[in-house]
């Protein structure tokens, strides 16, 4: 009921306010901020609660790791364990998990050779610059417009801000204006990045003609703006030119790593990068992160030759409670008896199926995209394949409000236009009919309006 949902507001609202005495706008990360605000105190499996005890389907799943559902009893039961055995990572040698984890790792990902952790996306893509900048000797970067790779300097530019600088046209076949995410980059760091169109072979070309560089940094699949896949022949292609150029091609499987399948997007794909990056996913929500790649490359963190090597360092690289918990979802995410990934292409092809008929039984125009477990509904008449297209097809006023009326009856995605859904293991057959359901009177109620 409307008063029941006011009260709700004002609930998260009050701890908002509460919360900015103290931390500037009220939550660690200001990504997350949403309007109105909704506080969440209790997440289990497919569902969270919010301050005021409302319940809701969740697709957001944090941005996307908890891909077991939240708090899994397996995992949780695991980090228990682990905690008892009197918990650290030493700071002083190796230890066994570290090594348990990363074999489990690569063989789970076999297309790489070596593995170092780290504690967020953000640190493991920023070193994957690095080392690709100590191999070639060269300095600049081509990232992806509409991508997103985390928030260091390296990375932080080209989100969805910069259409007024464009003039009204699409950019093909070269750089786009740059637009940092955040104030603070120098602007010598920021002329070393090449911004390009995603499934933009030229463009690549023409920045590697231009510019020494050292790396192509990407999500195979764009998946920070919804889910655009690479066209036919797009991920060959960019393999190809990095060979031919020798610079570093990564692969930022951050989000499609362990979500797209078990190897990653580039197992789906058949194209091997370089390097590659994973997180949220490889811990069920657990902050650990992995640089994998080639061994000649990882191995320069420990080149005889000063000039050549690549500091690795962090006081909780390998912490026990995440690796813990890595090992403890990869062991179910691997497990051949579960098949978890079958299980989970089927409840998101039942989802997405769904929603494909709801649109077109309402006439709306809406275009349903899925890889894997990962989703989202494009308000247009196609697909898009890029950014550019992204920004003049989709109706974003309708996907907010879409994404708006979802939340005020139980089904959470992020109320952010294009944010991808994310369907998990907990996910039961039940759920994705409710949420049918709850889309089917949505999308009524909009079609009337
Ligand atoms: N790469 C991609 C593709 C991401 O989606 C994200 C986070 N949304 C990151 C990197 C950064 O990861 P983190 O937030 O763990 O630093």
């Amino acid at each position: 009921t409307s008063a029941a949902s006011s009260a709700t507001a004002s609930r998260s609202q009050q701890l908002l306010e509460r919360n900015k005495q103290w931390i500037p706008g009220g939550m660690a990360s200001v990504n997350r901020a949403t309007s109105p605000a909704i506080a969440f105190a209790k997440a289990s499996g497919a569902y969270m609660w919010d301050v005021d005890g409302k319940k809701y389907i969740d697709y957001h799943a944090g941005f996307a790791p908890y891909i077991l559902g939240h708090s899994d009893p397996d995992v949780n039961a695991a980090v228990v364990a682990a905690m008892e055995q009197g918990l650290s990572n030493y700071g002083s040698g190796p230890t066994e998990q570290e090594g348990t984890l990363a074999e489990l790792f690569l063989k789970c990902v076999p297309t790489m050779e070596r593995v170092q952790f780290y504690n967020s996306g953000s640190e493991a893509t920023a070193q994957s610059i690095r080392v690709a900048r100590a191999f070639t000797g060269r300095d600049h970067v081509i990232l992806m417009q509409g991508g997103y790779n985390g928030n260091q300097n390296v990375v932080a530019i080209n989100l969805m801000d910069s259409v007024e600088a464009l003039g009204g046209k699409p950019v093909v076949g070269g750089e786009y204006p740059k637009c940092p995410m955040t104030a603070g980059i120098p602007q010598a760091e920021l002329d070393l990045l090449h911004p390009v169109e995603y499934n933009d072979l030229e463009a690549v070309e023409a920045m590697v003609k231009k510019y020494a560089i050292a790396a192509l940094v990407m999500e195979p699949v764009l998946q920070n703006v919804g889910v655009i896949p690479p066209a036919p022949g797009y991920l060959e292609g960019l393999r190809q030119l990095a060979d031919q150029y020798g610079f570093v091609l990564v692969f930022d499987e951050v989000k499609t790593g362990f979500r797209a399948s078990l190897g990653g997007y580039q197992e789906v794909a058949g194209v091997t990068p370089d390097l590659s990056t994973f997180g949220k996913a490889m811990a069920n929500g657990y902050p650990i992160a992995a640089l994998a790649g080639k061994a000649e490359l990882l191995e320069l963190a420990v080149d005889p030759d000063p000039n050549r090597r690549v500091l690795v360092a962090g006081t909780y690289n390998a912490h026990p409670i995440p690796v813990t918990a890595s090992l403890a979802c990869l062991k179910k995410l691997s497990d051949p008896s579960l098949q978890l990934y079958a299980q989970l292409d089927q409840q998101t092809e039942t989802l997405v199926s769904g929603m494909r008929d709801i649109f077109s039984r309402q006439g709306v125009e809406a275009q349903v995209v899925r890889q894997g477990s990962a989703h989202v509904a494009y308000f247009g008449s196609q697909a898009p394949t890029n950014w550019w297209e992204l920004i003049t097809s989709h109706d974003f006023a309708f996907d907010a409000k879409y994404r708006q009326a979802l939340i005020e009856r139980g089904i959470y995605h992020f109320p952010k236009p294009t944010k991808q859904g994310s369907v998990s293991a907990a996910h039961t057959s039940t759920d994705i009919a409710n949420t049918l359901d709850v889309i089917d009177q949505v999308v009524q109620s909009l079609v009337e309006h």
